[in-house]
């Protein structure tokens, strides 16, 4: 959307390119709770993701943060349960302050700030390091940040970068909009040999050429909206962040660009809420605790985005997996195994070679034939469903499975669990008439809530998305299988927001976001209708009149994907999780070797009766509770020569203290 330097919404660039910034792709909109336990007010957004669907193109979410401070106290309003995954060490940071952040959407000024501070950043930057050539810069959520072509840049350059950028703050410069002709731009920007700045005039379509003036001393090219002046911007409010290598336009064939992130806001008050936020979530960030509770890596020598599941971590997706399965088939769904690979023809008729080719890895030949990674699990499903003729009355078909599959991303875009390349989708098939679509959709909207707040999700941001300008399927069914999704909606009393021309070209859908104890919101579950696949791949039953028709499909998935799901997981309970998932749940400490036999005898016990219970010893008793604190081991049972000689142990909740004997 809009950059600083050339960009700008009238000027009317692809705005993917400039949109997509890793801080956006990654983090999702922020909220966080008071410690009144209350949630703050959230802030619509579109998103779009489908990530299951027939031909879906994935989305990011454009993250709005709103939120907060003390992340904390919000898990026990989730559930009892919940509530045990807060330390005390976490309680005690809970601030009494509820601060709303304001967001790029719900404030233009906090947006004209950020987008005048990329441009005093890099007035900053050719201020101090001439040599230096300016790129983009747009607004972020957060803040904002600019690419810039020279030496690499250190912590300490960043302090001598924000001092400057305090000066020209304080000198109260103000931005002058200026038009000229392409040529005149071209004139000047060759005398200031800045070749992206000439590649980016070239990419802009219109005339006059908008320029923007920060006092007699700089110009770039934008077309706003900035502050009258720099003295509008607090320079207690800006922080500059970090900085990263980035290529240009994204493009690893392309020079590697130095990144500035900065963070901005309209006052300190702001900045500091924000800044508490970023260290929390930072506290929690799913990759370092994956690694300090052993639960998954991901491999260099493997290859990027691709997930290992530690014995700690493979328990939770079994648990995970298994609940999934059991309530699935108490819904009426039958259980799938499917191939990963399948020839190239098979995703020619699923249309996925033509329209979603991008994300495909490259075919592998076998003998003669050309065969293909899996994208997606839809066409197997549909093989299963077209093994043998199908009768009205046999419906509605729920098929549920999950199915690992296997996408492209650039390198630069992987992130821990968050972005992958092979994932498991807890993906669901459900083939019906049309009169049915509204009790199915009701169906899964049901199961959906059951077993989202098994893990503590109980609040939810819902879209509807309705019928896009480019669709397939006649006005009549998109208007019934619209319906049936409000209805069941309103059906379920769910509150959700219409994405009016949202959908999918190929149905429309339901996305559901959950709000982790952070108030930041990810999308998981979704469920498309699709009039689309059942069409290609000439799906048929007989109706009661002995006649052949059409039946309807939907795609839906609750988690998403085990993989990101699991990073969601870890973060919502900063790696303390409730007992029912975590890994081990009780450790058996002996106080000294004399006992180990019969602790050993104990976890042997409590492994028969389905604990999940070790025993850890060779050091002394404190670190040995130490260590197990660390872990976030929920049950600790010591064992000394009393309890050896009464045969009982006394067993200590990590948040409760002693659960008695
Ligand atoms: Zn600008
Ligand atoms: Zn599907």
């Amino acid at each position: 959307m809009f950059a600083v330097h050339r960009m700008a919404t009238s000027h009317s660039l692809s705005s993917s390119v400039l949109l997509s910034s890793p801080s956006s792709s990654r983090t999702p909109p922020i909220r966080a709770l008071s410690a009144a336990k209350r949630l703050v007010s959230s802030v619509p957004r579109r998103s779009a993701a489908s990530e299951l669907g027939g031909l879906g193109v994935r989305s990011k979410t454009r993250s709005g943060v709103s939120l907060v401070r003390c992340a904390v106290a919000t898990e026990s309003t989730q559930s009892a349960r919940t509530s045990q995954a807060e330390s005390l060490e976490e309680t005690q940071k809970v601030e009494e302050e509820r601060i709303v952040l304001p967001t790029n959407e719900s404030s233009d000024r906090l947006l004209r700030i950020r987008h005048t501070c990329a441009h005093v950043m890099a007035m900053a930057v050719q201020k101090l390091f001439p040599d230096a050539k300016v790129t983009i810069g747009p607004w972020i959520d957060n803040g904002f940040y600019y690419d810039f072509d020279m030496e690499p840049l250190t912590d300490k350059d960043l302090k001598r970068i924000k001092k400057e950028m305090d000066r020209i703050i304080g000198k109260n410069l103000p931005l002058v909009r200026e038009e000229v002709s392409r040529d005149e731009a071209q004139r000047r920007i060759t005398a200031m040999n800045e070749p992206y700045k000439m590649e980016i005039l070239g990419s802009i379509k219109e005339e006059p050429i908008t320029i923007y003036h920060i006092g007699n001393e700089w110009w770039d090219l934008c077309a706003g909206p900035h502050v009258e002046s720099t003295g509008n911007i607090n320079r207690k409010a800006v922080e500059l962040e970090s900085v990263a290598g980035a290529y240009w336009r994204g493009d690893e064939k392309r020079p590697m660009l130095q990144r500035i992130y900065g963070t901005a806001w309209e006052n300190e008050k702001q900045l500091k809420a924000y800044l508490h936020f970023k260290e929390e979530a930072k506290r929690r960030d799913h990759r370092r605790i994956g690694q300090d509770l052993d639960l998954f890596s991901i491999q260099e020598e493997a290859g990027g985005g691709l997930v290992f599941w530690h014995p700690k971590g493979a328990i939770i997706r079994h648990i995970i997996e298994d609940s999934w399965k059991r309530i699935h088939m108490e819904h009426g769904y039958d259980l799938l195994y499917t191939p990963h690979v399948a020839r190239a023809h098979l995703w020619k008729t699923s249309g996925h070679l033509d329209f979603y080719k991008e994300n495909m890895y490259d075919q592998m030949n076998i003998e003669d034939d050309l065969y293909q990674l899996r994208p997606m699990n839809c066409p197997y499903h549909i093989l299963v469903y077209k093994r043998k003729l199908h009768s009205y009355r046999d419906f509605p078909i729920r098929v549920a499975e999950l199915g690992t599959v296997y996408r492209y991303e650039l390198s630069g875009s992987l992130h821990g669990l968050f972005r992958v390349r092979g994932f498991t989708q807890d993906d669901a098939h459900i083939f019906c008439l049309e009169d049915q679509i509204r009790s199915e959709i009701r169906g899964v909207l049901d199961l959906t809530e059951r077993i989202l707040l098994q893990f503590g999700f109980s609040k939810y941001e819902v879209n509807l998305s309705t019928r896009p300008e480019k669709a397939v399927g006649d006005d009549d069914i998109w208007d019934k299988a619209t319906t049936a999704l409000r209805e069941a909606l309103d059906d379920k009393g769910w509150s959700y927001q219409i994405d009016e021309g949202g959908g999918a070209f190929y149905g429309p859908k339901i996305d559901l976001k959950i709000e982790d104890a952070l108030g930041r919101k990810w999308q998981c579950s979704t469920i498309q209708v699709d009039f689309n696949l059942p069409q290609r791949f000439d799906i048929t039953y007989v109706d009661s009149n002995l006649e052949k028709k059409r039946p309807i499909m939907i795609h839906r998935a609750v988690l998403g994907s085990l993989e990101r799901f699991f990073g969601v997981l870890i973060e919502h309970y900063a790696g303390d999780f409730p007992l029912w998932l975590s890994p081990i749940q009780a450790r058996i400490l002996p106080v000294t070797d004399n006992q180990l036999k019969f602790c050993n005898e104990v976890a042997r016990k409590l492994k028969e009766n389905s604990v999940r219970a070790e025993v850890c010893h060779g050091e002394r008793l404190p670190k040995l509770i130490r260590n197990a604190e660390k872990q976030k081991i929920p049950l600790m049972a010591v064992v000394g020569p009393k309890e050896v000689e009464t045969g009982t142990v006394t067993v200590r909740s990590r948040f409760g203290g002693s659960s008695g004997v």
